[in-house]
């Protein structure tokens, strides 16, 4: 199969760590028959020098046109002092907007070799964890009406939190399908203790497990799941849950790994073109320097692989390999603690060799 690729390598160490995972698709495709054809476009800082702006037609449009989209990360010193409009960072909104993206899949997966990164006491942690956080991203408070005004004490400011069945439906649907794929155990939260929005998300919920008999769907209370994921994140296979809650659970859950160079993210619309993306940062502070952990953008690259083109065991190829290469002890400098560390495309070399 022929698959077309939009690269958006993006500032700081993106250029890097996206030419690493192009590197690791490659050697798939070479392993699995596939082609990959990658066409490069502007994002973020790169694009404000070349075009005034962080986001230009053809960026959006060339993305539009792929089969799917793999980001590095925008942003650095050099735009920090631009108006908010012209910042790189606004280019992420923009894309995510274009291309419809209505998900959020936000995997925390502590693997063993690294649980000493974890900061959670090691008989919590010593066979790791693996939680795919599903987030919805275009609704509830983060969009819904807000504003200022004058109240009975004087100024007072509000937002509003609104979900749609379609909204809940839409995103309970990939959330299922989500858990299908994994250990078909879905943990929706919520408060609707307090919310009726989460009352709506609730019963949505409920009424589309009856079309997932095979998936064990449970509910839980926002404020429980956050103690929940500290105290025992080996209970949690899928979550679900709305926009602000997963802005914040999926944080405390990728705190929790302690590594912030391994943990890959894929935005999801209505199609299955998605945008594929490491959680971190452009890193300005080594950018350039071939130190950076590549494995966030090739495992991002890894779900791009099963959820964009339904290729399990390419994307398992490439997962099982980092696995590898985890448990032979490499690592590059931020697992490293001083010790000798791989570069970026030694790590990357390691990879492919393994797969
Ligand atoms: P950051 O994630 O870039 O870096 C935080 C720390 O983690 C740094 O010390 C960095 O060296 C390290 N780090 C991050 N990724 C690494 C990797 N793959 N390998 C090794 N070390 C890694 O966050 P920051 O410093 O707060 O932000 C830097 C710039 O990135 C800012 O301009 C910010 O706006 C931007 N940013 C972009 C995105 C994105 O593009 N999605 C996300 C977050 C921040």
């Amino acid at each position: 199969m022929k698959y077309n690729i939009g690269l958006l390598r993006g500032d700081g160490i993106g250029p890097e760590i996206v030419d690493s995972a192009v590197r690791v698709l490659e050697a798939v495709g070479k392993k699995y028959g596939h082609e990959f054809v990658f066409t490069p476009y502007d994002i973020g800082g790169v694009a404000i020098d070349k075009y005034g702006i962080p986001l230009p037609e053809a960026t959006v449009e060339g993305c539009l046109a792929s089969d799917s989209v793999l980001l590095g990360a925008v942003g650095g010193p050099k735009w920090d002092t631009l108006p908010g409009h012209l910042r790189p960072e606004k280019a992420l909104l923009g894309i995510r907007a274009a291309m419809g993206l209505f998900t959020n899949l936000r995997p925390a997966k502590l693997y063993p070799a690294l649980a000493g990164e974890c900061p959670l006491r090691e008989d919590i942690v010593s066979e790791g964890f693996d939680i795919m956080i599903v987030r919805e991203l275009t609704g509830g408070i983060y969009f819904g009406e807000r504003g200022v005004r004058e109240g009975k004490y004087g100024e007072e400011a509000y937002d509003t939190e609104c979900y749609s069945r379609m909204e809940i439906e839409r995103i309970a649907r990939v959330a299922f399908e989500a858990a299908r794929l994994r250990g078909k155990k879905l943990t929706s939260i919520d408060k609707a203790n307090v919310l009726e929005s989460s009352r709506l998300w609730r019963k949505v919920v409920h009424e589309m497990a009856l079309e997932y008999p095979d998936v064990e769907c449970t509910d839980m209370l926002v404020d429980n799941a956050a103690m929940q994921l500290v105290r025992n994140p080996r209970q949690f296979d899928v979550i679900v849950t709305s926009n602000m809650f997963g802005d914040i659970l999926s944080d405390e859950a990728s705190q929790i790994t302690g590594s912030i160079g391994m943990l890959p993210s894929a935005s999801l619309g209505d199609t299955t073109r998605g945008l594929y993306e490491p959680i971190h940062g452009s890193a300005p502070d080594i950018a350039g320097q071939n130190k950076a952990n590549p494995i966030a953008t090739i495992l991002s690259a890894a779900m791009m692989l099963l959820y964009s083109f339904g290729l399990t065991e390419e994307s398992d190829a490439i997962v099982s390999a980092v696995d590898k290469v985890l448990n032979m002890g490499l690592r590059t400098a931020d697992l490293a603690h001083g010790k000798p560390a791989l570069t970026t495309v030694e790590m990357t070399d390691k990879i492919i060799e393994n797969l």
